[in-house]
């Protein structure tokens, strides 16, 4: 069998596409529509992932603002700066860049991002609601994963679902989500693998997403014939790319495989933009 390709990018731009009516129909009413991004102090890192937001938003037709705090600034002032963008009506989404200097926690500051301007879906809030199967905003890689599958076509009520990677914002809300669904749900992490035990679970999964950060954790040899296979890791290895699937090898077993680069990536920008027009058309329909 040769896995049938989950293209990220022609998901991605359909998902625009479909975006852009919703942001004529803001424009109409003269609704603001507004992605504020707050970054302490510069990186070479949070200059690519500003840019590229810049970029895309404008295309779409959401206004985008840049602030850059300076990097001496203390987790007090970051929340002043925060609650100031959360009384702003002008503004309807929030994006806070990572990493932070040390010494600031990234989970304080996120939980005080208004909960309907949290275009991350990072605040606790929003984290939690996917406990009560009640999603609304939610990570923009989670919702990325959730639309991939759809694109596969599964339908997940009692399919063997395996979570390798227990991240708070990646392995554990896309396993909820999946619980959610009904899926027969595992999550492997670090003491799956110390135990030797990856493998196994792999070999079972019917449904299997992986997001670690280690290039070719997961051998081809393990996935099951006719597998969705869901790869979130990106890795650069000698000046190339990798996920976290060892791909050619995968893909002979696989029944359906996102590649890396031009997966699970381009669909995550996409799903910041639809979180960004859910969040300013105050929607509260179920995500994910
Ligand atoms: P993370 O916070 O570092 O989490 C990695 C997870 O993998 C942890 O739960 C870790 O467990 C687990 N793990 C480590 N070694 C393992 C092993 N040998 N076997 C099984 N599990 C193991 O990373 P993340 O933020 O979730 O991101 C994961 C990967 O996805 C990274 O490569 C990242 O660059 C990529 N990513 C891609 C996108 C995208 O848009 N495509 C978005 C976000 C992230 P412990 O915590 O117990 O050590």
């Amino acid at each position: 069998m040769t896995a049938k390709i989950l293209d990220g990018k022609s998901i991605a731009q359909r998902i625009k596409d479909g975006l852009k009516a919703e942001i004529e129909v803001l424009k109409k009413e003269g609704s603001p529509l507004k992605l504020a991004a707050v970054q302490v102090g510069e990186s070479e890192a949070s200059g690519v992932y500003t840019r590229a937001q810049k970029k895309n938003c404008e295309k779409l037709g959401i206004d985008y603002e840049l602030t850059i705090l300076d990097e001496g600034l203390g987790q007090k002032e970051i929340i002043e700066h925060i609650q100031k963008l959360n009384q702003d009506d002008s503004v309807t989404g929030i994006i806070l860049q990572l990493p932070l200097p040390q010494g600031i926690s990234a989970v304080e500051v996120q939980s005080k991002i208004d909960v309907g301007k949290d275009v991350e879906g990072v605040n606790p809030a929003n984290l939690g609601w996917i406990t009560y199967g009640k999603p609304r905003l939610i990570p923009c890689t989670v919702a990325a994963v959730m639309e991939l599958i759809k694109a596969a076509g599964v339908d997940l009520y009692g399919k063997e679902a395996v979570m390798v990677g227990h991240s708070d914002i990646v392995g554990k809300p896309v396993a909820l989500l999946l619980l959610n669904k009904f899926a027969t749900t595992s999550v492997c992490h670090i003491a799956t693998g110390e135990r030797g035990n990856l493998a196994e679970y792999v070999r079972k999964a019917e449904l299997l997403i992986v997001a670690v950060g280690k290039a070719n954790l997961v051998k081809g040899e393990w996935i099951k014939e006719g597998a969705i296979v869901i790869d979130v890791g990106i890795n650069r290895v000698e000046g190339k790319i990798l996920g976290d699937v060892e791909f050619e090898e995968a893909k002979e077993r696989a029944g359906w495989i996102t590649p890396v680069p031009g997966g699970v990536g381009p669909v995550t920008t996409a799903m910041l933009l639809r979180n960004t027009v859910m969040a300013a058309r105050k929607e509260e329909k179920e995500n994910g």
